[in-house]
């Protein structure tokens, strides 16, 4: 039996030896590392609460514990107080579906909206285009500025009387600029609709850099007029995959994203979020992880990624040829070609092992920077110069390539 499972567990480890090398900081997408130390606590505390149910936290008392303590911790990044309350969700996309079918509901109960729609920058996340589609709601998309921030004016122009929700992001995922959320957040209030800010990839990131003395524009609960806030806790909270956190002001603004049924046979059911049963593992490894690094940890992890940006901006602007959208505000950046195919860029970095993320419009390579980049990026550099120079020797063209697969 023993054998048998040592077989298995090595075949298991076998079937991943194409993915990717993202320990060893090859993948500028997808997946956040810490070291060593940070994922062996993340993933011992997610075997041992993996096969618990948070459907029910009454029934796991441990879960419920998880889940207060790191909504509590978000609660104090992102500057609320003893009346907003929040969730853990399964990632950013839940935490959007949340947050939009909450913007729906509100309108829906509050002020008769039925044909609800949202208006949205472009460069806000695929997941909100995901609530549109799932939800019934008009997805209302405003071309973003020059400089790839939300267009305030337009985003008024855009507004009208069945729209439920304005939203902005802090930072974007394309670009990685942060969207001038005051002005933003200061329309929704004087609409009295809802404003949601998308802080997946910079509720850690943009926290901590402000405690390192940069200047942040403004972008959390301290802005008036905001009314939830989405964090990612598996992205630069370098916990394992399944843990994200939706901020509601106030527990009103909450109850509209919760909900409860008895009209079924198997009497009251009631959830806090999209999924029925779902693994304790991703809350215990969360709680486990933020506990681990603390405050200290995450100034250094910031730290450590964002110098490890700037490293790589400076040096994409130094290379001819290569165009950097425009200067990061975190630790995501995105850069084009000024005469050839960005996209054989990509080709040939992944033939050295490097994976950079492709999108459109305009044709880009992105990276998403973290701490595990810190020692590879030299190395990087010198490959993307080489890849641009061969590239623009064989003046070759390279092939489109999405951000997710159906197949
Ligand atoms: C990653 C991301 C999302 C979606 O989160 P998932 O965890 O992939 O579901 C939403 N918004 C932004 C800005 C993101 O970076």
């Amino acid at each position: 039996m023993v054998l048998r499972a040592q077989e298995v567990l090595a075949e298991v480890s076998a079937i991943g030896q194409s993915d990717l090398r993202w320990k060893e900081g090859r993948a500028f997408s997808l997946a956040y590392y810490a070291g060593p130390e940070v994922q062996a606590v993340a993933d011992q505390a997610y075997a041992m609460y993996g096969s618990t149910n948070g459907l029910n936290a009454d029934a796991f008392p441990s879960l419920k514990k998880f889940q207060a303590d790191v909504v509590a911790t978000v609660n104090r990044w992102v500057h609320g107080d003893e009346l907003s309350a929040g969730f853990m969700t399964s990632g950013g996309t839940e935490s959007i579906l949340l947050a939009v079918k909450a913007a729906r509901e509100r309108g829906r109960r509050e002020f008769g909206i039925t044909q609800p729609n949202v208006v949205l920058p472009t460069s806000a996340h695929a997941a909100f285009e995901k609530a549109c589609c799932y939800f019934g709601l008009e997805s209302r998309r405003v071309p973003v500025r020059a400089d790839w921030r939300a267009d305030v004016e337009a985003t008024r122009q855009a507004i009208d009387a069945n729209t439920v929700l304005i939203v902005g992001s802090a930072p974007q995922y394309p670009q990685g600029v942060v969207d001038p959320i005051v002005d933003l957040a200061a329309i929704a209030r004087e609409r009295n609709i809802n404003c949601h800010v998308d802080a997946c990839m910079g509720g850690v990131t943009l926290t901590f850099l402000e405690r390192l003395g940069e200047n942040i524009p403004l972008w959390d609960f301290r802005v008036d007029g905001v009314t939830s806030i989405s964090v990612d806790l598996h992205k630069y909270g370098y916990t394992s995959k399944g843990a994200s956190v939706i901020m509601h002001r106030n527990r009103q603004l909450r109850s509209y994203q919760t909900f409860t049924t008895d009209n079924w046979l198997g009497g009251f059911y009631g959830s806090s979020g999209v999924l029925g049963t779902k693994s304790g593992g991703p809350m215990a490894s969360a709680w486990a992880v933020m506990n681990y690094l603390g405050d200290e940890g995450y100034l250094r992890l910031t730290e450590s990624a964002r110098s490890t940006t700037r490293q790589l901006a400076d040096a994409i602007e130094r290379i001819d040829g290569l165009h950097l959208r425009t200067y990061p505000d975190s630790t995501l950046l995105s850069f084009g070609a000024q005469n050839f195919d960005v996209f054989a860029i990509a080709d040939e970095l992944a033939k050295t092992g490097w994976y950079v993320d492709r999108q459109t419009p305009p044709d880009s390579l992105h990276c998403t920077v973290n701490a595990v980049h810190h020692q590879v990026i030299e190395e990087f550099i010198v490959d993307l110069s080489h890849a641009v120079t061969k590239v623009q020797d064989a003046g070759s063209t390279g092939s489109v390539g999405a951000y997710g697969t159906i197949e």
